[in-house]
């Protein structure tokens, strides 16, 4: 699972026109979320086309999680983006990336129930 992880890191940083992907990470998390998160340097919302949420919907396919959505984590009132994240989502994770609680860090680019 490493070599694909690093092979995903290779293909969403050929992708990307600016900046580079620092890390990309499996998780599963204590409420029950499963997922990719690909963390990320000197990248903006406008660079993340179609063709990169792509890379990061396959990557999340290929460790298994089959993702409800795809996202991105953005420091709060920019367009800068923390990490890219594709991800199952428990229940009470679907609340805060559905309109009802929506989090200010959090853009939902694909996906959602
Ligand atoms: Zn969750």
């Amino acid at each position: 699972m490493i070599e694909r992880c690093a092979e995903y890191l290779r293909r969403l940083e050929e992708r990307l026109e600016e900046g580079m992907v620092t890390e990309v990470d499996a998780f599963v998390a204590r409420c029950g979320c499963v997922g990719v998160v690909f963390m990320l340097r000197g990248v903006r919302l406008d660079d993340v086309t179609d063709g990169v949420i792509a890379v990061v919907q396959r990557a999340a396919r290929e460790v298994g999680a089959d993702p409800d959505i795809m996202y991105a984590r953005v420091v709060p009132g920019t367009d800068l983006v923390i990490d890219l994240g594709a991800r199952t989502l428990c229940e009470t994770c679907e609340r805060e990336f559905s309109g009802e609680e929506p989090r200010p860090d959090l853009r939902v680019l694909r996906g959602g129930r």
